[in-house]
């Protein structure tokens, strides 16, 4: 098969030297309005092509070798004294998978257990292509079905205005969680 992104033969979705490159990129990071830190590995420009791939059936290969380059390699460095659960933000499946739920399964580590199913939006608005004030007016909603955890790490394929994460990460403050900071595969703030 050939390479999605330089098109060269590979054997993997995308070749090594595109992964090379595209890890060379500086890691991103920003602190939201409710003190929430967001982690991100890539601006959106750079990963965009592989993200619109995700809605192709064949985009969890694709998404499972970038989620073990990043969220993998990050998990293995990644050390708490207390158990961590990793929870994908509206981990609901299209074309037969979810994209966090990928991310987040990547994270499985000594410390890190993925939860799935954890936290889903009520309200199935679409926030693509609306403005930052639509989506304040229009809140996920988001229920929260989580026993025995005390740690997060919240999981998300992008972030844009960070509402998103700011609401799923109050929800689960509301229910005594402590939310660690959240980790985003792409940051969509240039
Ligand atoms: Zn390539």
């Amino acid at each position: 098969m050939r390479c999605i992104l330089c098109e060269k033969l590979s054997f993997k979705a995308i070749c090594k030297s595109c992964v090379d490159k595209l890890l060379s990129e500086n890691k991103k990071s920003r602190i939201l309005d409710n003190n929430l830190k967001v982690y991100s590995f890539f601006s959106y420009s750079s990963i965009a092509p592989i993200l619109h791939v995700k809605h192709h059936f064949w985009g969890h290969r694709v998404l499972n070798q970038i989620a073990k380059h990043t969220f993998g390699e990050f998990a293995k460095s990644f050390n708490f004294e207390d158990k961590v659960a990793a929870i994908g933000i509206d981990d609901v499946s299209q074309n037969g998978y979810s994209h966090t739920a990928i991310l987040a399964k990547a994270l499985k580590s000594s410390s890190i257990t993925p939860v799935y199913r954890a936290l889903r939006a009520t309200n199935k608005v679409k926030y693509s292509g609306q403005s930052y004030d639509f989506r304040r007016k229009h809140p996920r909603n988001f229920s929260v079905c989580l026993k025995g955890v005390e740690y997060v790490i919240l999981v998300d394929d992008v972030v844009t205005s960070g509402l998103t994460l700011k609401e799923a990460s109050e929800c689960l403050k509301k229910e005594g969680i402590d939310v660690l900071f959240a980790l985003t595969l792409a940051d969509a703030k240039e």
